[in-house]
């Protein structure tokens, strides 16, 4: 089974190139090269049983981020450890021009994270929104363009509109983890009433303390919401 995408007259143009070695790929349907699929391997088990993080001895069902504090989304997984060449990828893939890698990462998403979106069973897909200022510098919408890949993919309905960023969060990294739940707490806005959706897969790029995800959660739920699942394409820690 191979990460393939239809060929297109702009590959003549823009080469596609592999999201891990980032050569340009000798076939342009392929989504990332053999050797490097070869190599890539997506988190396994154990994993944590809320976020899906990869967890190391001492820990038991739950990653130690979990155990501690309690999660507003109900479960996710992220699919590859956020070590260095996922760093390099999705750094050229945010703000090096190379949006191509996002293809792969939504397929990866849907191929690694099938058995659980079959359980969760998500009635719709909404992206962690970016502030619009962040979007005119960056020119596009990194979890934006996944999220509509995941909702083509599989069908859903991709929420547009539902949720805007008030403020930008910028340097989330270098903060502790609680200065960083209190600068995103409210930085989310819902679009009002009730959105009449119970079950929400939530899309985003990196995960890393939860805090994102849960800041959007908190807000999804105030708008009827019931069940937050989530999924992203790295999860590891955020140092
Ligand atoms: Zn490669
Ligand atoms: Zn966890």
């Amino acid at each position: 089974m191979k990460f393939r995408i239809k060929e297109s007259f702009l590959n003549a143009l823009y080469p596609r190139c592999c999201p891990i070695c980032h050569q340009i790929l000798k076939e342009q349907n392929w989504l990332i090269c053999p050797k490097c699929e070869g190599e890539l391997k997506p988190i396994g088990e154990p994993r944590c049983k809320k976020c899906g993080k990869r967890i190391f001895y001492m820990e038991k069902e739950y990653c130690q981020d979990c155990s501690r504090r309690e999660h507003v989304f109900d479960e996710g997984r992220g699919i590859f450890d956020y070590d260095e060449r996922m760093r390099a990828s999705l750094l050229k893939y945010k703000d090096g021009g190379r949006r191509e890698y996002g293809d792969f990462y939504a397929q990866a998403m849907i191929r690694y994270g099938g058995i659980d979106l079959r359980r969760w069973r998500p009635q719709a897909v909404l992206s962690v929104p970016i502030h619009p200022r962040k979007k005119r510098i960056r020119g596009f919408d990194q979890a934006g363009y996944l999220a509509k890949v995941v909702a083509e993919a599989t069908g859903l309905p991709l929420c547009c509109g539902y949720m805007r960023k008030k403020s930008v969060t910028s340097a989330q990294k270098s903060l502790e983890a609680s200065i960083r739940r209190k600068n995103l707490k409210n930085s989310f806005e819902g679009r009002e009433g009730d959105w009449q959706i119970r079950r929400l897969l939530v899309i985003d790029d990196v995960y890393t303390t939860g805090s994102t995800v849960d800041a959007v959660s908190e807000e999804a739920k105030r708008h009827g919401v019931e069940n937050i699942y989530f999924l992203t394409v790295c999860i590891g820690r955020g140092d």
